[in-house]
Order: C-alpha cells, then structure tokens, then sequence
C-alpha cells in the first residue's frame, strides 16, 4: 500500500502536490489556514484536517510543509507535537533558515528534510516536464520516502547538510537572474528596429544561451584544479576587449548598459591584475563580501 501523505499549505504550489499524490493513489490529509481551498481535494478523496496539529497528530507518513515563507512554517508548527515525526519542508527559503529550522524540529524529536522545487505548479505530476526537488538533510528520511517524495517531480538528493537543498535551489535561481538580466539587455537593443522579427529573435537567442550554458563546465573545472586557464575556450583579455563593442552598440540604440556594466568592471579589473589569460572562473576570487 502507498505511503500516506500529511500536506500543511494548499496554495498554487501545494494544490498541485495535493493533486500529484492522489492522482498515484496515496492516502492524503491537507491543511490549510483558509480552509475553503481544500474542498476540491476532499471531493477527490482527501482527508482535510481541522488543525495544523491535529494533521501532524494523525500522520503516519511524511508530514509535509509548502507554505510561503519559513515564519509560515513557524506559526503552522508551533503548537503540534513533532515527537517521531518526518518533517519534509519544501518552503522555499534561505540555507540560514533551512539550518536553524532543522534544529528546531530535532529538537522537537522530529527528523528533517529540507526540498528546494525546482519547477512551477502545471509541471508537477508531469515528468517529461523536466521538474525536480533539491533535498537535503536527512539521508535515512529521504530513502524512506524516495518513492513518495519521486511522485509530483523528480528528486536530487545533495547532501546532509540541512542547508544544500536552499543553496542549490537559490544558486540556480540567481544565475537565472544574471540571464534575464541579459535578455532584458538584449530585447532593449533589438525591439525598437522596423523589420526585425522579434520571436525569431528569441528562438535564436534561447539557442544560443543553451549553447553557452556549457561554459559552466568549463567553470567548475578551473574552479577545482584551481588553474583558471584550464581548457579556456575564450579568454577574458578577449572578452574584456569585446565588451567595448557592446557598449557602443549600446550607447548607438539608446539603451543604458546598467545591466551588463557591474560585470564587465569586474572582467576588466581580473584583466587589469594581469589575468587576461583567464576563463570566467578568475571572476570567482574576486566575489568574496568583506566583512
Ligand atoms: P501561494 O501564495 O499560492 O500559497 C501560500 C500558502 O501559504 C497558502 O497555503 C497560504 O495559506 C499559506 N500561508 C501563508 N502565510 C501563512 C501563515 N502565516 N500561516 C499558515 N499558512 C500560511 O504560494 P505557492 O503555493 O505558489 O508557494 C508555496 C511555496 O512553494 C513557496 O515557498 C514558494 O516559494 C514555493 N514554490 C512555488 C513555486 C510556484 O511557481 N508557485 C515554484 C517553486 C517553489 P492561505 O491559503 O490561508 O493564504
């Protein structure tokens, strides 16, 4: 029989969980502050709970969280006994809360697993979709559940510090700012030309950017010999130089470089060190905050 579910939080994230779990036929219990939102789950065979605690009392599975922030998680928990209980949070937050929350809910005698969804709500339950979870945390609590868990997306385990999963998840998140950034740019150039077919443009530009996504290889590799000209393809005192280009192209269609220029100065800073025959990876060094 199929591991039974306790889902805290039926939001757009949490509705499409609640549906991917009773769709595999397991046995679900949800919660939700408003109430109302669990109705249509209940009309699909879903057990709907009274209370936050009175879900967790019940739950002979994983109790799982997917609210909107960690002080969510803080009220829907204070006041359930968490003693013996798995607690899977896929809350999105910060390495630092998925730290201290572990702790919290240890010392509650619960175990925890922390997730970071790497997809949005119509992917869930969709497998071709490409959709997954970082978890980390509790190795044994994940292999328990793997099959569970495996149900609305795919699951990347990566590693038993509480706080991996938040610092994937937040990883690829910001560098998926650094490329709307750059989209952004690059459409301020293009869309103001007559005869200049602009979904064209962005089937040639989300090529492209997939083809240079590979470069990130390239990266972690310097990264870990810690020679920064290992297997340069493109070599920064090449790239600093045409920076030029695209700043007077820039300036000639009126569009404010305010997104690429933090970069540039810092490729042309590694340059001006003496590090011209770089990749990227030289780049890293020069990131650390002062304190
Ligand atoms: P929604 O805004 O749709 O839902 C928020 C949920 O949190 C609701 O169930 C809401 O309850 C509940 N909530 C908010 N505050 C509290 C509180 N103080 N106490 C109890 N419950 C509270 O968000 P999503 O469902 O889209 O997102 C949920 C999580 O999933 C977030 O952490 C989000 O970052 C993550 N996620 C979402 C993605 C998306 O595309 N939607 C993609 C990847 C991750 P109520 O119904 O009563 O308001």
């Amino acid at each position: 029989s199929k591991t039974p579910i306790t889902l805290l939080g039926l939001g757009d994230m949490g509705t499409a969980l609640a549906h991917s779990w009773l769709a595999a036929g397991h046995p679900l219990t949800v919660w939700n502050r408003t109430r109302e939102k669990a109705e249509p789950l209940v009309r699909g065979g879903a057990r709907a709970a009274d209370t936050a605690a009175e879900a967790v009392a019940s739950a002979a599975g994983p109790v799982v969280l997917c609210l909107l922030d960690d002080d969510s998680v803080g009220e829907t928990l204070d006041g359930a006994d968490l003693n013996g209980k798995d607690v899977v949070n896929l809350t999105t937050g910060t390495p630092a809360q998925a730290w201290r929350r572990a702790r919290w809910v240890n010392e509650r005698g619960a175990r925890f697993l922390d997730g970071g969804i790497m997809a949005v709500p119509p992917m869930i339950g969709r497998p071709e979709t490409g959709g997954y979870v970082f978890y980390s945390g509790d190795r044994e609590l994940f292999d328990r559940h793997r099959e569970a868990l495996e149900v609305p997306a795919g699951a990347e385990f990566v590693g038993e510090d509480p706080g991996h999963a938040a610092l994937h998840d937040i990883a690829l998140l910001s560098a998926m700012t650094g490329m709307l950034a750059g989209i952004t740019h690059a459409f301020a150039l293009v869309s103001r030309e007559k005869d200049l077919d602009l979904a064209r443009f962005a089937g040639l530009l989300a090529e492209w950017l997939g083809a240079m996504a590979g470069s990130s290889q390239e990266m972690a590799a310097q990264l870990a010999s810690g020679d920064y000209t290992e297997g340069v393809t493109s070599n920064l005192a090449m790239m600093a130089a045409g920076n030029d280009s695209l700043l007077a192209t820039a300036r000639d269609q009126g569009v404010d470089p305010r997104l690429l220029v933090p970069f540039m100065e810092l490729m042309r800073h590694r340059v001006a060190q003496g590090h011209g025959d770089e990749g990227l990876a030289g780049l890293v060094s020069l990131l650390p905050a002062a304190h």
